[in-house]
């Protein structure tokens, strides 16, 4: 159903505003990445600029050999914490990054929304060192678009 050469558009309208709770785990456990116009989204919303988002709310996550952002995580010395825009919900849900909107826990092709998601934007075929990440991901049985 998802595959490789789909724009961002076409798999946005297989998903859905959520309509439950049932996939709020992801948010107490971890947070999604932030792409391309989710950083003046999300700092527009705040009445910030997207240095001061970074540094207060933002943390850098690495990603096959590059960095990204995503909401800084609460960990309390724990290794994973919520979101800290997680409040009995997501609190920035009209700007939230691309990759929590893709996340779609109710569809039988969520998992390879994700792996979409994974393949156009964390993985850069023009850098050696991404590639060679994403060869032992493959490697190890991670889980590929056709
Ligand atoms: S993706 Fe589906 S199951 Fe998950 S929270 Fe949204 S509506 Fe509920
Ligand atoms: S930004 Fe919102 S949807 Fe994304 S992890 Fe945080 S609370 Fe959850």
């Amino acid at each position: 159903m998802i595959e490789r050469d789909m724009i961002v558009d076409q798999v946005k309208s297989l998903t859905h505003e959520c309509a439950c709770h049932a996939c709020e785990h992801g948010c107490h456990y971890g947070s999604g990445i932030l792409i391309g116009k989710d950083f003046e989204n999300l700092a527009k919303k705040l009445g910030i600029g997207v240095e001061e988002l970074k540094e207060k709310w933002l943390e850098p996550v690495e990603q096959f050999g590059q960095t990204f952002w995503r909401p800084k995580l609460l960990r309390n010395g724990k290794p994973y914490g919520p979101c800290i825009f997680f409040d009995n919900g997501c609190t920035v849900h009209d700007v939230k990054p691309l990759q929590c909107t893709l996340a779609m826990g109710c569809k039988d092709y969520g998992e390879e929304i994700m792996v979409w998601f994974m393949e156009q934007y964390l993985v850069d075929p023009r850098r050696e060192n991404s590639q060679r990440e994403f060869r032992l991901y493959k490697e190890s049985g991670g889980k590929t678009l056709r």
